[in-house]
Parts: structure tokens; sequence; C-alpha cells
């Protein structure tokens, strides 16, 4: 396995790659690895000769309030997994080498990021976007690979791609959670011990709102009242947004009807969790 800090030579590998007949996966990352990041990974092993995993906080990506400073930084760890998964590169550039001072576009896919998490990060979804048509440019994947856990970033990025007609085939993944339903997450480490058992409100609100509307329920203010209900239970919770929407074009659905996405955010202190469910009615 090499680990690639420079832009021109990761190019060079991909494009020998490339030349040769081989085919790249690629599944970008911020890093502070575990078992949902290697099930992307595996995946990328499993359907490509080449795997590419990238390593990078993107600093264009954070709110000037949010945990850009403080976001778990382990890269010895993170290159031991890597290695033992079979990946081939980790590239891993430095913030200026991705955005010099002269740095001056951005990729903004229109309306999808209003609602969910768009809503309450104004420019995160900007600059996720944004990183992520420089590292196609630098990787030049074949199938790139992203997570359901997610999935305003998963539809954002598959739009992009139709949109720009970027030629990589996007693969998403399916949530990888804990025995008791959290879902894995580089931000689990911040929760004490009490916010770690308080976590599991969330999956638990959504298999509420599921059975909900699995017995019939359809409105969604009903469900959402509903689940927010359950959340006050849990004294570490504080509640960000419960949202159900289209899952095409993630507009709010006053009624559930066809394939819905419920998403939600809860802060746990200064940790902010996310997690979804889809649906189909
Ligand atoms: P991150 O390092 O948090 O930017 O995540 C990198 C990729 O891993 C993204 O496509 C995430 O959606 C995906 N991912 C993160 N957590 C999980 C999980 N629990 N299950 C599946 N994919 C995940």
């Amino acid at each position: 396995m090499r680990v690639v800090k420079s832009i021109g030579q990761m190019q060079e590998f991909s494009k020998a790659a490339l030349r040769s007949g081989k085919t790249i996966g690629f599944v970008p990352t911020m890093g502070a690895l575990h078992d949902g990041h290697l099930s992307l990974i595996r995946s990328s092993c499993k359907e490509n000769d080449i795997t590419v995993v990238s390593i990078f906080v993107n600093p264009i990506q954070f709110g000037p309030k949010e945990d850009f400073r403080n976001y778990p930084r382990v890269f010895k760890n993170d290159a031991y997994l890597c290695g033992k998964a079979g990946v081939d590169i980790i590239f891993y550039p430095a913030a200026k080498e991705m955005y010099g001072p002269d740095y001056r576009t951005y990729i903004e896919v229109m309306q999808l990021d209003r609602f969910l998490c768009g809503a309450f990060r104004p420019g995160h979804f900007r600059g996720v976007a944004t990183v992520v048509a420089k590292l196609f440019n630098i990787v030049m994947p074949d199938r790139a690979y992203f997570g359901q856990k997610d999935a305003q970033q998963a539809r954002i990025i598959v739009k992009m791609v139709e949109d720009l007609n970027m030629p990589v085939d996007i693969r998403i993944i399916s949530i990888v959670r804990e025995k008791d339903g959290l879902a894995l997450s580089s931000r689990n480490i911040y929760l004490n011990e009490s916010q770690r058992r308080d976590a599991v409100v969330l999956f638990q609100a959504l298999k509420l709102a599921k059975s909900l509307i699995k017995s019939g329920k359809r409105d969604s203010a009903g469900v959402v009242r509903q689940m927010r209900g359950l959340i006050s239970t849990k004294k570490t919770a504080s509640l960000q947004y419960i949202s159900i929407v289209d899952q095409r074009d993630l507009k709010p659905l006053k009624t559930i009807k066809g394939k819905a996405l419920i998403a939600l955010a809860v802060f746990f202190g200064k940790t902010r969790l996310i997690d979804n469910i889809c649906v189909t009615c």
C-alpha cells in the first residue's frame, strides 16, 4: 500500500492504472475509520482492480462554529486498517495542496441542499460537492463509494455526477450499525457513557416511525410528534430536526407516500449525530 500526498503523483498513478486497463474504485473519507468506512472499502476491493481511499478533513465543509479543529485525526491507525483491508493507495493531501491561496471554484447542487442538514449547515454541501468533484478529477475512479448514513450527501453527489456528466459510477452502501442500532460514526468517540446509552434513541425513533407508517399512518406531523416524544425521554438528547422527505428531491412530505426518507439530527452535548431510514408506501 502506498501513501500519496501530492495531487500530481496521484493523477500519474491513476493514469497509468487506467492505461493498463485496470479499474479504480474510490472511497472518499475524512479518516477516523470504522466498520462503516470498511464496508465501503470492502465493496470497492471486490468490484475493482485498484482501491484508492482518500483521507482528508475538508475545511470548506465545516461551519465556523463546527468541529473542524477537533475532528479526530488518527492517520496511523487508519493506514493500518486500510492496509489490512487490501487498499492499494491512500491519498492523503494537506489542505494547502487541495486549496491554494488563490482558490476560487465551488460547486453548488441547487435545491437539494436546502432541506434536512442543509438547512442547519449553510455551505456544508457546497464544500462537500466541491471536494468530491476535485477528488474525482484527481483519482479518476470508475466507481466511487458513499454511505447511505449521509443520505443527503449521497443524493447530492448522485445529482452532481448526473448533471455534470462525470464518468463515475456511484455506489451507495447501507448503514453499518452497532449491535444496539446506533449508526457507526467517527463522532461517536466524543460521547460519554450516558450520552452513548441515550444515543440509541435515533434508531429507536426511526424504527418507531417505520412501524407507525407500516400500520397505516400517513401524516408526517403525527409521525414526527411521536418520534419527538420518544427522543424527549432521553435526558442527554437535544433534537435539532426530524424530517420526512421525498427520496429524490428531498422536499418535505406532508403526506407520506412513494419513496420517503426519514432523517434526523440530535445533539448530545456538542456532538451532533445523524441517522435515517428509507420507507416505501
Ligand atoms: P466520513 O469519513 O464521515 O466523511 O465518511 C466517509 C464515507 O463513509 C461517507 O460516504 C459516509 O456516508 C460513509 N459512512 C460513514 N458512516 C457510515 C456507516 N455507519 N455506514 C455506512 N457508511 C458510512
